[in-house]
């Protein structure tokens, strides 16, 4: 059974199987040639963005409440960035991984 790749969660769908199992999405869209996204192209975004997160969260507690508080956090601020990122990679919702608009008709 041919593996297609799911444009809603990035993963790989058995083919003829109508709808993702993983995320729902309609296996037609998958299909569809020319409007899958790029996986690593998702990767490198979602990396970036984890990372302008962290910085940009950083920055801001290093402003708010100084150096010490935002090192301390650095940790903690990097997983949930990546996490965040992960999250609206996945959705879409980041510049650069905007899921593909099924054709009308
Ligand atoms: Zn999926």
């Amino acid at each position: 059974m041919e593996m297609v790749f799911c444009p809603g969660c990035a993963g790989d769908v058995h083919d003829g199987s109508g709808a993702c199992p993983v995320c729902g999405a309609s296996q037609a869209v998958a299909a569809a040639p020319g409007i899958r996204r790029n996986p690593f192209m998702l990767i490198a975004c979602c990396v970036l963005w984890s990372i302008g997160i962290w910085f940009g969260a950083l920055f801001l507690v290093g402003v708010a409440a100084g150096d010490r508080l935002s090192e301390a956090l650095g940790g903690p601020f990097l997983l949930a960035s990546i996490g965040l990122s992960i999250g609206l990679t996945v959705r879409g919702m980041l510049p650069g991984t905007a899921k593909p608009v099924p054709q009308a008709g």
